[in-house]
């Protein structure tokens, strides 16, 4: 199988990691790719937005299967245009990946499947945004109602602060904070069959103790020592069957993977966004840990033929990974920073090139994904961490407490 993959990221990193180690996959190709991604694959020049220009290099590979990484190209339709060209592609059409292109849209499908969410308003002036913020108690959610790269979104007590960031985004959707621990979910599918992957964790907020701003996410691990028995089966059940089906009786089915972030709240597991495409940097520990080979599954979804996959499997123990930042990050980071010991085991690139001289330089907030995986939590995470020693990158950051509540059982569910 002719494979090619389209992004740039850690996650595509870690997709194409996965998909090159399928004996399936006999040529893996990335665009545009990164350094760390030309270690198991060969990279061509795209604009990863382009639908024309990205079916247009899957014709001109022969690939016979194209997986679309980030959000963007889907929700510009990249996938559509691929399929137009008689090539099987992993990522839902335009129309589908609204569910993650406008928040309103997603809570529309939602309210209309019965599916357990956060109460919510749409928004597009600041009285109607002031309005629906004194109908909520504080702490207060307000959510950008396109794509903003995981950073679109203000939870605040400060009413001010919530207004001003409404504001600042024009349309908005403001909603019910829901408590509880956070856990990300993928599904593979095909619009009709649907496959859990193993859930995750991931970490939002920038400092130690979830302090400061929201970011693309700094690390995440799995699996969760602390998951209910049956989250898998209810969340399938309560929130995954009715979605699909929803998106089916509408005439745009969803196919390619549904991510869905969700709060355990004391009243059940409810979900706190839908996305379109594979999590990062959930996908880091994910696939660190599936056994089945990627390639197959991702085709069986994008062919419609999931139903008659086999049953996946896993391998024992867990992965954590730490994401390795930039200075200043998530401000403006500064780019262009030398980064030294990037080349290395576990480590994954996410915002990174390589200068006409050699050297590997930063190209983004989150730089680097580092991967542990051990027998047990704490030996993924100490690997981890091991590794995050021998890189140099002048000004990076990183959490220093990825997956230590969940080692140390300090993670209680309502
Ligand atoms: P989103 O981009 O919708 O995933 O939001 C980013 C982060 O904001 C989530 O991972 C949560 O930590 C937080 N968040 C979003 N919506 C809510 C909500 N309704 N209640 C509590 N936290 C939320």
């Amino acid at each position: 199988m002719r494979v090619l993959l389209i992004g740039s990221g850690g996650r595509e990193h870690a997709l194409a990691v996965s998909l090159a180690a399928d004996p399936a996959v006999d040529h893996l190709i990335a665009a545009p790719g990164n350094p760390g991604i030309a270690q198991v694959a060969a990279l061509h020049p795209v604009t990863a937005t382009d639908p024309a220009a990205v079916a247009a290099l899957a014709v001109e590979v022969a690939a016979d299967l194209v997986v679309v990484g980030p959000e963007a190209p889907l929700v510009a339709g990249v996938a559509d245009a691929v399929r137009a060209k008689g090539i099987a592609c992993f990522g839902p059409t335009a129309a589908a990946a609204q569910l993650e292109g406008s928040k309103e849209f997603a809570k529309s499908v939602m309210e209309a499947a019965s599916v357990p969410t956060a109460r919510y308003r749409a928004c597009s002036t600041s009285a109607e945004a002031e309005a629906a913020l004194r109908e909520f108690e504080p702490p207060y959610v307000v959510k950008n109602d396109g794509l903003a790269a995981g950073k679109g979104v203000v939870v605040t007590s400060d009413l001010d602060a919530a207004l001003a960031h409404a504001r600042d985004c024009g349309r908005v959707v403001i909603e019910e904070f829901l408590p509880g621990p956070e856990v990300s979910l993928f599904v593979v599918t095909d619009g009709t069959a649907a496959v859990p992957l193993m859930p995750a964790q991931d970490f939002k907020r920038v400092g130690d103790d979830d302090a400061g701003p929201n970011t693309g996410g700094m690390g995440a691990y799995a699996p969760l020592p602390w998951a209910p028995a049956d989250l898998v089966e209810r969340v399938m059940r309560e929130t995954v069957e009715p979605t699909l089906a929803e998106m089916r009786s509408r005439g745009t089915a969803f196919a390619g993977l549904l991510y869905v972030g969700l709060a355990l709240t004391p009243a059940g597991p409810k979900v706190i966004e839908f996305n379109a495409r594979f999590g990062d940097p959930e996908t880091q520990v994910v696939l660190a840990l599936l056994e089945t080979p990627l390639a197959g599954l991702l085709h069986a979804a994008a062919t419609g033929t999931l139903a008659d996959h086999p049953p996946l499997t896993w391998r024992a123990g867990a992965a954590v990974t730490v994401v390795v930042a930039g200075h200043n990050y998530p401000d403006t980071p500064r780019t262009g920073d030398v980064i030294t010991g990037a080349e290395a085991e576990g480590v994954l690139h996410a915002g990174t090139r390589r200068r006409e001289d050699g050297a590997v330089v930063s190209t983004g907030g989150r730089v680097l994904s580092v991967v542990g995986t051990g027998k047990s939590l704490s030996k993924a995470r100490d690997r981890a961490y091991k590794r995050i020693a021998d890189i140099h990158l002048t000004g990076s950051h990183h959490r220093s407490d990825i997956a230590s509540k969940a080692i140390d059982g300090k993670i209680t569910l309502p």
